[in-house]
């Protein structure tokens, strides 16, 4: 694993409603099929496939302490092309350290990872005031499927889903405000009402407060990869991705509502 440091730590944000974002990596080692970040790799010069290499910049958080001198307002979201909480992160703690330094400005944080390893920083986490309603701090799993056996393949890198409940119910207890992004919804996987009511339901049952849906970007590489898991495990899901493939508004429109409640 080859180290990085980095000039600027707090960057504008592109994503709509999120006005920063922090990556305490670059790559990320929880490997998703259908990862839209896997650009990352050209700007490196990186060889090797994505999600198989991460390299950690080792000095984020002191030029995040530097930068959060300015008095800053908005959200930053932790992170937006990597996962903060990767298996890096156990030894490296950059997320942590990112936190710590997050916590004394005035920022309002929302976390989005795929792991459970974020439980190990709930003592910062209750830090930023995290009374349930306090949205100084929120904390994000994303789930694509509730199938532990199919994340393996999916996601084949990361904590599996059943674990990453466990921990969005820990957070939740403590009064961390918790919600699930289910991203991306797949076709005919997460993309009817009865699915995305079941992983609903699960969620809210664990604790999170809201559930929100990522319809897929058929971004070739993201649709080539997924065709290729996809296709030895679940073929009747890997038809329907073709088959939205060939439409892929039509297949997105379904998803203006949101997301079903039946409990
Ligand atoms: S966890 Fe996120 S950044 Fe990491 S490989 Fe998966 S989708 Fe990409």
């Amino acid at each position: 694993m080859s180290e990085r440091r980095c000039s600027t730590a707090l960057n504008r944000s592109g994503i709509p409603g999120v006005d920063w974002c922090v990556n305490p990596f670059v790559g990320c080692t929880h490997a998703c099929v259908y990862c839209y970040a896997s650009f990352m790799g050209r700007f490196g010069g990186h060889e090797a496939p994505w999600g198989t290499w991460v390299e950690p910049k080792v000095n984020v958080a002191d030029v995040l302490a530097r930068e959060l001198r300015r008095p800053r307002t908005g959200e930053v979201v932790l992170s937006s092309v990597t996962d903060p909480y990767q298996p890096a992160e156990a030894q490296a703690r950059l997320t942590r350290a990112c936190l710590a330094a997050l916590a004394g400005s005035g920022l309002s944080v929302s976390i989005l990872t795929k792991s459970d390893l974020v439980v190990r920083d709930l003592d910062l986490l209750a830090s930023f005031g995290g009374l349930l309603g306090d949205t100084r701090i929120r904390v994000g799993f994303s789930i694509t499927t509730l199938s532990d056996e199919l994340a393996r393949v999916l996601e084949p890198g990361a904590p599996p889903p059943s674990r990453r409940l466990e921990a969005l119910r820990t957070l939740a207890g403590a009064g961390i405000a918790t919600w699930v992004f289910v991203a991306p919804a797949l076709p005919g996987l997460s993309d009817g009402p009865d699915a995305l009511a079941t992983i609903a339901d699960e969620a809210r049952r664990c604790g999170a407060q809201t559930v929100e849906v990522d319809p897929l970007n058929f971004y070739p590489t993201a649709v080539s990869r997924l065709l290729a898991a996809l296709t030895p495990v679940a073929p009747q899901a890997a038809r329907a991705l073709q088959a939205a493939s060939r439409d892929p508004a039509s297949w997105r429109a379904r998803f203006r509502q949101p997301p079903p409640r039946t409990a």
